[in-house]
C-alpha cells in the first residue's frame, strides 16, 4: 500500500510577536496544523539556530528559548512544553551521511524561529518537536541537497517545517508600510515563488538574482526555504503557496506547504511589531 508522505512547510515567521497575535499569516500556520495528519514528530529548520555546525537537539525536553530582547514580558513568558524525540538523532545522522551531525543535549532547545509558529500551527505542544541547526558553514546547494536527503523522515511520520523569511532585512525596515514591500523584496519574492512552484531544485539560483544582496543579507532566514525545496525535488513535487505577503516593506511572510491544501485563510492584513532578535551566540538564556 503506498503511503502518503506527511507534509512539509516553509513558514514565514516574521516578528516573534506573532506568536501573540492573530492575523491572516499566524490564521493560515494554525489552518496548515489542522490540515496535516498527526505526526510523529515535527523536525523544525530555524533562523536562528544558524551555527557553524550540523546539530540536532536530542534533550527529552527541550526547553523554550527566548532569543530577543525589546519585546513585551509576554512574549518571554511564552512556553512551549512540547516534549523532545532524542531517537530521532540516529535516523537523521543515517540519512544524511557521509556528512556528520552531532547529537545536541544541553545545548539549544526550541527557539523563537519555531515557537513562535508551532504555537499556532500546533498549539497543544504535544507533538515531539527537534531542531537540527542550519550549518553556516556551507554554501546554498549543500542546505538543499542536505533537504532532499531527509525526504525519508516524510514516509516515517515526520513533518519537516522551514522557519524563515525569504526576504529579511532589517536594516531596510520602513515603518510606514506595515503591509508593503519596496520593489527589490516583491521582485525577489516572486521569483523565490516562480521557483519554489516549478523548478525547486534551481531554489539556490536565487543566490545570483540581482536582488539577492538586498533580499538576503544574511543567509539564516533565507536557507531553511531550501530545506522545504530539496524535499519537493526530492519528491517530484511542486510547492504551494499556503499565505503571501509582506511586513514593514523588506520582510516577505510567504509561506510554501508541500503535500497538504488548506483552505483559503481570510485576507485581513496584519503583521507583528519587531524588536531586537539576538544570534544564538548572544541569546540572553
Ligand atoms: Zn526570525
Amino acid at each position: 500500500m503506498a503511503s502518503t508522505p506527511m507534509p512539509a512547510a516553509f513558514l514565514g515567521h516574521g516578528s516573534p510577536m506573532n506568536a501573540l497575535e492573530r492575523n491572516r499569516f499566524t490564521d493560515a500556520w494554525r489552518a496548515f496544523g489542522e490540515a496535516v495528519p498527526r505526526p510523529r514528530a515535527i523536525l523544525a529548520v530555524s533562523a536562528h539556530w544558524y551555527v557553524n555546525a550540523t546539530a540536532v537537539t536530542a534533550m527529552e525536553r527541550p526547553r523554550t528559548i527566548h532569543d530577543f530582547y525589546g519585546f513585551p514580558q509576554a512574549l518571554f513568558d511564552v512556553q512551549y512544553p512540547a516534549p523532545g524525540l532524542p531517537r530521532l538523532v540516529e535516523e537523521v545522522a543515517d540519512l544524511v551521511r557521509p556528512d556528520h551531525v552531532g547529537a545536541d543535549v544541553d545545548g539549544w532547545g526550541i527557539d523563537h524561529g519555531t515557537w513562535s509558529v508551532l504555537v499556532h500551527a500546533f498549539p497543544d505542544a504535544d507533538i515531539p518537536v527537534v531542531q537540527l541547526s542550519i550549518d553556516a558553514r556551507k554554501p546554498p546547494e549543500w542546505h538543499l541537497a542536505l533537504g532532499a536527503k531527509l525526504a525519508a523522515l516524510r514516509e516515517h511520520g515526520v513533518l519537516v517545517v522551514g522557519s524563515g523569511n525569504v526576504v529579511h532585512n532589517l536594516r531596510a525596515i520602513d515603518w510606514q508600510q506595515p503591509d508593503g514591500a519596496f520593489d527589490w523584496a516583491r521582485r525577489f519574492d516572486d521569483r523565490a515563488r516562480e521557483l519554489m512552484l516549478e523548478r525547486p531544485h534551481d531554489i539556490s539560483a536565487l543566490a545570483s538574482h540581482p536582488d539577492f544582496r538586498m533580499a538576503v543579507p544574511t543567509p539564516d532566514h533565507f536557507l531553511p526555504l531550501l530545506y522545504i525545496a530539496g524535499l519537493a525535488s526530492a519528491g517530484g513535487r511542486k510547492a504551494e503557496v499556503l499565505v503571501d505577503g509582506y511586513a514593514y516593506g523588506s520582510l516577505s511572510m510567504t509561506a510554501y506547504a508541500l503535500d497538504v491544501h488548506c483552505p483559503d485563510t481570510g485576507a485581513q492584513p496584519g503583521a507583528a511589531a519587531l524588536a531586537t532578535v539576538l544570534p544564538p551566540d548572544e541569546a540572553n538564556v
